[in-house]
């Protein structure tokens, strides 16, 4: 790992609006976040992973891979990140560097072709040049050939220096951040700004979730001035410094980016969530009242009051008509951070149970509010294997099971359903409908007569009485009058 790069990665360990890392030894901040690897459990993505994942829903950039086919090719699309605009970011850029391009070191020359090629072709607002493992250990310096072509094109060409080898997922989605703070956040001015911007960091916009929350924001008068990254433009980047207010969506790998913008441009920010009904609404107030400490008017917390009675009452009556149909489901919920706690008090209110909820990757913040509306610790579960859940399932007679993709087959095993609620998953749960939505989701799998079916014994597991004509045994033989065999029948 370059000298650069080591630094950097210090500096994304030593975060010091993280509560964790504050409580952590020096030496303990050292080591960085990621938990050492389980032999035999799978090891998630790498730091190139977690980097394409905050920055590759910025729709309109082209994402170049500097990499052999395959760190470009596994990684391609594998997040359901919606765009109302530009699909260029669909289309999977990789300079595909062969053994030859290593052993001739034709990697940078390469690169610089395919940024003129990508320039000259689609036209972007900038092209992103992601290192990875093989780049970085041959030595292709990136930054020379992005400041050279941004020279020689005219579009910016920005170095994502993340190599796999980094390390984890999660430090990945922290230093895609910190590219963004050091090239691009700062460099465009918006024709106008208004008292009413706003920049959401750490929402993806997977399967269109920030639509369903943008419409409530649009009545208030509020504009999403700079997005990283759901449904976000180049330029929602770029000027992402002239927002009043940041909130940032659950996600303590963009925390330190937060941290920055309110050091260096002053804008505050604060941490809130759309998931659960409670959630959208206390997010909405938050980001009102600093709006109006920071300016704007402060008819804007009626207004803002106003429409959470309006949603919630709507969306209760809603919900209400699922009421009957999941009330007293029992759900084991597999997930993590926030969730761990607003989906669970949101599926308290309709009646589920929730027999279990996993606190990995939660806050001491969030533990505490699992313990809160759980009313006991009892439940709460780090780390889970999937023998330990496919125990869970059976002994707690879970109805449904609600985590990300990789536990589907434990709960498919114990012929339980499962509702995706990662971010690989299909459907939206955000904003007061991704609530319906849930919930609508809950019935549909849990009261699916499939289940029926599957839980019933196999047919040659059952004790089935004889259905056709049943022979008498004979109990002697009339010749020789011995006693028969019982598997002896007659006709
Ligand atoms: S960057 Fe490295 S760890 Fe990541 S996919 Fe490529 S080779 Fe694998």
């Amino acid at each position: 790992m370059s000298d650069a790069l080591k630094q950097t990665v210090q500096e994304a360990f030593n975060e010091p609006a993280c509560a964790t890392n504050r409580a952590k030894s020096a030496a303990d901040r050292k080591k960085g976040c990621a938990k050492p690897l389980t032999p035999g459990a799978a090891a998630g993505g790498c730091a190139f992973d977690g980097a394409m994942i905050t920055l590759q829903p910025i729709v309109d950039v082209a994402h170049l891979v500097h990499a052999p086919l395959a760190c470009g090719g596994n990684s391609w699309d594998n997040r359901g990140s919606a765009s109302s605009g530009s699909m260029l970011y669909k289309t999977g850029f990789t300079t595909d560097l062969t053994e030859l391009d290593i052993v001739m070191g034709h990697g940078e020359k390469k690169l610089y072709r395919a940024i003129r090629e990508i320039v000259e072709k689609h036209a972007p607002p900038a092209v992103f040049v992601y290192s990875t493992c093989v780049t970085a250990m041959i030595g292709d310096d990136i930054a020379a050939v992005c400041k050279a072509a941004t020279e020689a094109f005219g579009t910016p060409a920005i170095p994502v220096d993340v190599p796999g080898f980094a390390g984890s997922k999660n430090l990945g989605c922290k230093l895609g951040g910190e590219m963004m703070f050091r090239h691009v956040i700062g460099t465009q001015e918006p024709e106008r700004t208004t008292d009413y911007d706003i920049n959401i960091m750490g929402d993806y916009n997977l399967c269109g979730e920030l639509w369903q929350v943008k419409p409530l924001l649009d009545r208030l008068g509020i504009r999403i001035l700079g997005s990283l990254s759901a449904d976000a433009r180049y330029k929602q980047v770029a000027q992402m410094h002239r927002a009043r207010v940041s909130m940032l969506v659950c996600s303590h790998a963009l925390q330190g980016l937060a941290r920055k913008m309110q050091e260096k441009y002053g804008i505050p920010y604060f941490e809130g969530s759309f998931y659960g009904i409670s959630d959208t609404s206390e997010a909405l107030r938050t980001m009102c009242r600093m709006l109006v400490e920071r300016g704007a008017g402060a008819d804007l917390i009626d207004c803002c009051e106003a429409l959470i009675e309006e949603e919630e009452a709507k969306v209760r009556a809603e919900l209400e008509t699922y009421r009957p149909r999941v009330q007293g489901k029992r759900v084991l919920l597999y997930t993590g951070g926030h969730k761990s706690w607003s989906v669970v008090s949101a599926l308290q209110e309709m009646g589920v149970e929730v027999v279990g909820t996993s606190v990995r990757k939660a806050t001491d913040n969030d533990k505490a509010r699992v313990i809160e509306v759980m009313g006991t610790e009892a439940h709460m579960y780090e780390n889970m294997a999937p023998k330990d859940m496919y125990a869970t399932l059976k002994a707690s007679g879970a109805d449904i099971l609600m985590s990300g993709a990789r536990s589907q087959f434990v709960g498919l095993k114990a012929r339980v359903p499962w509702i995706d609620v990662n971010q690989e998953k299909h459907e939206a749960y955000a904003g007061y409908m991704g609530m319906v939505d849930l919930v609508r989701a809950i019935d549909r799998s849990a009261n699916n007569p499939v289940w029926d079916d599957v839980r019933r014994p196999a047919p040659w597991d059952e004790d089935r009485p004889f259905a056709g004509h049943r022979p008498r045994i004979k109990d002697r033989c009339p010749v020789s009058g011995l006693a028969n065999d019982p598997t002896d029948f007659e006709d």
